[in-house]
């Protein structure tokens, strides 16, 4: 990186058109405006090749929740490819990053949830879920338990199984999404549909459609419900608190197994270690990623209770990935618990971080542009309308407000993402009241920009 540092912006602009294909982007328009390019990054914020400092209440990709530039985990990946940089977990073998990395998060995880299938990414991790949960009623004699129920607009990855378990119709129009067997209810999105935060008869209709879905298709049919504690890329839909107990009651009922993807969630984001933590739930089956590593490694996986793993573990699982516990990732992911529990980072996004965002939220809730706040711990959206009271939506020109504001908090060197007309934050962790008093302010500016 040191060489392509030292090229002008412009040239590695040119570069990047006619080379590079970026994920969920027209890659002509981008070519046509040039991406920004980032140079380096240190705590909350980001340098540009333009030597603009920017600051990142996304987190990355909401993974990087110890922040940039924690020289212990360079030097722990250094030291481990040194000491041995790869070697698989297949065929009888295992290593030690990986053996250390599955007891810790052994330990982290509540309930019973005792036994990690390491993997790649979020999405591996949920193409991992699918073939294990459908073999795990297959090797239970029950082989026609196969399908899924996951929410519209959920975001579970972009490979075919967890493209499939999402629920984004623009990623089902291409590629032949989603597979057989899968089926979509609605999400708690009280915001959109005129209800409360805390409304409670909300949050239990919402969590109805669970059992009508399993209904309709047959109990006995039904594998599996996925479902982000609080989803995130689909909008930072926060649910009444009636809606999460229900939903588990109602998978216990019907002998559903109930999966949380945690890959946003997971590892302090909502102010517990787990957001199922936070929604009062004890899911079968965790799907993690993102914060694992900070995003500082790639690795994701499955964390799975006794009683899944004491059937899987019976039969041979004819699945794995050859980066399925990489060496080099696990010790990363080591030492960022390592560093989480040492700094108290859970604790610290529980008791001062989050009472801190949501008094900026509340500044910003009076902006005219704000319709209303979903919060939890360091995950938030604002969704914008022109009218608060009825909740209305843009129309016209300003139909793309949330790519308007976008664009104005990248002007105001912020980075805040937008998911239809919802501006999104998800800073990292370790962000101090004061950085959420700046964060505040350049978001002010953003929004009267946009108005
Ligand atoms: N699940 C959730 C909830 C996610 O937000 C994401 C990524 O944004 C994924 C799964 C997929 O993870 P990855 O991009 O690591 O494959």
């Amino acid at each position: 990186s040191s060489i392509t540092n030292h090229l002008p912006t412009a040239e590695l602009q040119a570069l990047d058109a006619a080379h590079h294909m970026h994920p969920f982007t027209t890659n002509n328009e981008l070519a046509a405006k040039g991406a920004r390019i980032i140079t380096r990054a240190k705590g909350i914020y980001l340098t540009d090749s333009d030597g603009n400092e920017i600051l990142d209440a996304m987190a990355g990709l909401w993974c990087v929740n110890l922040g940039y530039g924690r020289p212990e985990m360079g030097k722990v990946a250094a030291r481990q490819m040194d000491e041995l940089p790869f070697y698989n977990t297949f065929f009888m073998t295992s290593h030690v990053p990986a053996i250390a990395l599955a007891a810790k998060l052994a330990e982290l995880a509540p309930g019973d949830l005792n036994h990690v299938f390491f993997a790649g990414s979020g999405s591996e991790a949920n193409d991992t879920n699918l073939r294990m949960v459908r073999t795990y009623w297959a090797q239970k004699g029950q082989p026609e338990k196969s399908h899924f129920i996951s929410r519209n607009n959920a975001y579970h990855g972009s490979t075919v199984g967890a493209g499939s378990l999402g629920g984004m119709t623009y990623m089902h129009e291409q590629g032949g999404l989603p597979i057989p067997g899968i089926h979509h209810i609605n999400q708690p999105d009280w915001w959109s549909e005129g209800a409360e935060s805390n409304d409670r008869d909300f949050g239990l209709a919402r969590a109805k459609e669970l059992e009508a879905k399993i209904l309709e298709l047959g109990a006995d049919k039904v594998a599996a419900f996925i479902a982000e504690p609080v989803q995130g890329a689909g909008g930072v839909v926060v649910p009444p608190a009636t809606y999460w107990p229900e939903i588990q009651r109602i998978c216990k009922k019907h002998d559903v197994l109930l999966i949380a993807d945690e890959v946003i969630c997971g590892f302090g984001r909502t102010g517990n270690w787990f957001g199922s933590q936070t929604m009062g739930i004890t899911p079968d089956i965790m799907t993690i990623a993102k914060g694992l590593s900070s995003g500082y490694a790639p690795i994701g996986g499955s964390i799975v209770s006794d009683k899944i793993a004491e059937v899987i573990n019976a039969c041979e699982f004819n699945h794995g990935y050859t980066y399925s516990g990489h060496p080099v990732c696990a010790a990363v992911a080591l030492e960022n618990l390592r560093i989480m529990e040492e700094e108290s980072i859970v604790e610290h996004v529980r008791d001062v971080a989050a009472p801190a965002l949501a008094d900026e939220l509340t500044m910003l809730n009076e902006h005219p542009l704000v319709g209303g706040v979903n919060v939890s711990g360091l995950m938030a959206s604002l969704p914008l309308t022109p009218h608060k009271e009825s909740r209305a939506r843009f129309a016209g020109n300003k139909g793309d407000v949330g790519f308007i504001c976008r664009e104005n908090c990248f002007a105001n060197n912020l980075i805040m993402r937008h998911v239809g007309d919802r501006m999104i934050i998800s800073p990292p962790l370790v962000i101090t009241p004061e950085e959420l008093k700046e964060f505040g302010k350049r978001a002010k500016k953003a929004l009267d920009a946009t108005y």
